[in-house]
């Protein structure tokens, strides 16, 4: 069993994960962090000379990609042209058991996802991977991102009589494809051809019976790289965390618009028609937050990233303090920047319950048994009788941050200096993440002063959007949502349940 040489604590009991937030009585709880920006989705993808375990490999490719999303996941594996799929909502621990695994078949190739559903709702059809059998043959689908015509494509699908089962915009992927494939002689000029009608962010893997294809879209917002196996083989993956934890090494990033075609006899072949058709904006918020600090995006360290945006902060907003705390787990890298640049110690002052998932259920709404007195403890010894800086990755709505201070407080801080390592959120993003609503966001009603002060902090500074590119070491980035400026059209309605409501109106 993993880590069976630690010592294991006695005895106590852990809280299991929900994706509900509806008690047995019908009433509204608290979803933990609910105001904190969720992540979009991890894909993985995997191809072997040999059939092997590819639904443990995956397992394991799924498990170093949860922080992506929680919601849901899935497993397809491609058995000599058969697929096995196995999907569901929940963490992959719990979808994934031992029996399950089991019951797999070894294969040459498999596709796995885990979800955040950025569009359509929480249920099992929007589960990951896809899955199409059509005239020529059959494929499956994994896809990371948010389309922005999405809505344009599906209703001239349905217009041609196109059925849709599923809510998500990955559906509309794979229904392109299809049509694409059945006037085509292969499945990679199928995707082609989709790829030229899809509009925002996508990154994909797809799997036919006899290939296993990669796809970043042409503005590159999501990350997706490969690596390669010891014995021969490949890897695909939304970050590179996730390449070590299947004992494959890092070859590359994917460019943006560079599709990947690894055929049975073990080519790659790079097809680069869509490179720079667009200009790269890769998400900055990919480096603030969305991916694991291990990580490398495109050539840029995730956990460099970070502290350098504090080591940024902490010149646009000084501090008279004695240490330098950060909000676990993705305020801590900036806080150790911030520590570094300001000469500032730079301290442990809140610990996490690491075995509260990112859904659990607080008991009630109440600010004395909040949801982030569950998942944080200060520690006394660090903030007690203490001038704090206190580094947070985002504002989104500032319920959480207010209840952070007021625990420090609690734990006896005498200043509390709140930073932010991102800009204050002022629009919707419509590529993959769920900041939908101008009206949820408290930075588009509130200055800083006022915002400093609803959230008890005696200071607040955000980190300053002109100092962006320096995180991601490019220009080429996106930053709409903190500055407006879309690097695509944009549609009317970017609700992550926009096709829920359409069809619930019907
Ligand atoms: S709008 Fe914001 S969150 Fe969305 S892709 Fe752009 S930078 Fe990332």
């Amino acid at each position: 069993m993993l880590f069976s040489d630690k010592l294991h604590e006695e005895c106590g009991r852990t809280v299991s994960a929900s994706i509900s937030i509806h008690d047995s009585l019908g009433e509204k709880q608290e979803v933990l962090f609910s105001d904190k920006l969720h992540e979009e989705c991890g894909v993985f993808g995997i191809m072997t000379p040999q059939p092997e375990d590819l639904a443990h490999l995956t397992y394991c490719g799924l498990f170093a990609l949860q922080h992506r999303g929680q919601e849901g996941c899935g497993i397809t594996v491609n058995d000599d042209g058969m697929f096995t799929t196995h999907k569901d909502l929940g963490l992959a621990e719990h979808v994934f058991t031992p029996q399950v695994l089991g019951s797999f078949p070894h294969g040459t190739a498999a596709i796995g996802h885990t979800r955040y559903g950025t569009t359509g709702g929480s249920q099992r059809r929007n589960c990951q991977p896809m899955e199409v059998n059509h005239q020529k043959g059959k494929m499956a689908l994994v896809h990371n991102g948010n389309l922005s015509n999405a809505a344009v494509l599906r209703s001239a699908l349905e217009q041609r009589g196109a059925i849709f089962h599923t809510t998500s915009d990955t559906e509309i992927i794979a229904y392109i494809i299809t049509q694409a494939r059945l006037q085509t002689d292969s499945i990679e000029d199928a995707v082609r051809i989709a790829v030229s009608q899809l509009e925002g962010a996508f990154s994909m893997i797809v799997m036919s019976a006899q290939k296993l294809i990669a796809v970043r879209d042409p503005h590159g917002f999501r990350p997706l790289c490969i690596g390669t196996l010891p014995d021969g083989g490949y890897v695909f993956a939304s970050e590179s965390c996730a390449l070590p934890a299947v004992g494959a090494a890092f070859l590359r990033d994917l460019e943006p618009g560079e599709m990947i075609v690894l055929t049975p006899e073990g080519k790659l072949i790079s097809d680069r028609r869509f490179v720079r058709t667009a200009p790269k904006t890769i998400c900055i918020f990919e480096y603030i937050y969305f991916a694991r600090p291990d990580s490398v995006l495109d050539g840029v360290s995730v956990h460099a990233a970070r502290k350098r945006a504090g080591a940024l902060l902490a010149e646009a907003y000084p501090a008279d303090a004695d240490v330098v705390i950060g909000v676990p787990d993705s305020g801590l890298d900036a806080a150790l920047g911030y520590a570094q640049a300001s000469g500032i110690p730079y301290g442990i002052g809140l610990i996490k319950n690491k075995y509260i998932g990112r859904t659990f259920i607080a008991p009630t709404q109440s600010e004395r048994v909040s949801a982030v007195r569950l998942k944080l403890s200060p520690i006394r010894e660090t903030v007690e009788g203490k001038r704090i800086v206190l580094i947070d990755d985002s504002i989104v709505r500032g319920t959480t941050s207010r209840r952070i201070v007021s625990l420090l407080r609690d734990a006896g801080a005498k200043k509390i200096h709140m930073r932010i390592s991102s800009p204050p959120f002022l629009h919707p993003c419509y590529y993959g993440t769920d900041i939908d609503s101008e009206e949820n966001l408290i930075a588009c009603h509130h200055s800083v002063p006022e915002i400093a002060e609803m959230i008890g902090a005696d200071s607040l500074g955000f980190l300053p959007a002109e100092v962006l590119p320096q995180l991601a070491c490019s220009e080429e980035i996106c930053t709409a949502c903190f500055s407006g400026d879309y690097p695509t059209a944009v549609p009317q309605s970017g609700s992550k349940n926009r096709f829920e409501q359409k069809l619930h109106a019907g």
